[in-house]
């Protein structure tokens, strides 16, 4: 745990698909008492927003605007993280295959990238006034979030365990016809958010956290232990 006499603490999680980064992210938030913010939600949230008011999801102006205008309210709690959207509950429903599949398209839209950047940098200052610090993960916060974060992973696994470990989440197994399922799905995925955000290969500064042979556990440990040599913080 942080404590109150701690300096603010950002920790910013990249990383592809599969490599356990939003449940790692979301159990070190919850074992150093900080916030959560999953950024991928933003994008499905504004996405979902989109297909809602039935806005051409090529339609760049139409898209952007509707970001800049998305009543979207995040809950950073990590024991209960939520996604609100015109005070609609969304959690389940940015969370469907159709959404996984059009998000790339919402999320590959500059204009929408500088304005989704934007209402997260001022989420993670709340969160550093408010509760001393956040866990922030997506695609493109090491790198430009908040590259001046005090700890920055890039989270990998190889693509079999990227691949094994997405199609238990979406089809109950990794036999190879789930995996297969899977494999054009998450691939192209992230081929596509590969154009706008560098990913694949941490930063300069940012340590690389190969979760390919770790558990849960042990990846969340392996994080908190980049945290501890960065700020000479022992997480217990
Ligand atoms: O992490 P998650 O799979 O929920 O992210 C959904 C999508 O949001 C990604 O595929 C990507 O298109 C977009 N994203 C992004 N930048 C981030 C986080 C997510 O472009 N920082």
């Amino acid at each position: 745990m942080t404590d109150a006499s701690s300096p603010p603490l950002t920790i910013a999680i990249d990383g592809p698909s599969g490599t356990g980064k939003s449940s790692v992210s979301k159990a070190v938030a919850a074992r150093l008492g900080l916030a959560f913010l999953d950024t991928g939600a933003m994008y499905r949230a504004l996405t979902w927003w989109c297909v809602q008011r039935q806005i051409d999801l090529a339609d760049k102006d139409a898209v952007a605007a509707a970001a800049r205008d998305l009543p979207l309210v995040m809950g950073t709690d990590p024991a209960a993280p939520s996604v609100t959207v015109d005070g609609v509950s969304v959690d389940q429903a940015i969370r469907t295959t159709s959404i996984s599949e059009s998000v790339s398209q919402v999320a590959t839209n500059l204009d929408v990238r500088e304005e989704l950047q934007d209402r997260q940098r001022v989420l993670i200052l709340e969160a550093r006034r408010t509760v001393g610090g956040v866990v922030a993960e997506g695609r493109d916060i090491t790198t430009v979030v908040a590259p001046d974060a005090e700890v920055r992973v890039l989270l990998m696994a190889d693509e079999r365990a990227r691949l094994a470990r997405r199609s238990t989440e979406l089809h109950g197994g990794s036999d190879r016809a789930s995996v297969e399922a899977t494999r054009e799905q998450i691939i192209r995925r992230d081929r596509d958010d590969s154009t706008v955000s560098q990913f694949m290969e941490a930063a300069p500064g940012v340590e690389t956290v190969d979760t390919s042979a770790l558990t849960f556990e042990q990846s969340v440990e392996a994080v908190l232990g980049v945290v501890a040599t960065k700020t000479g913080q022992h997480c217990g």
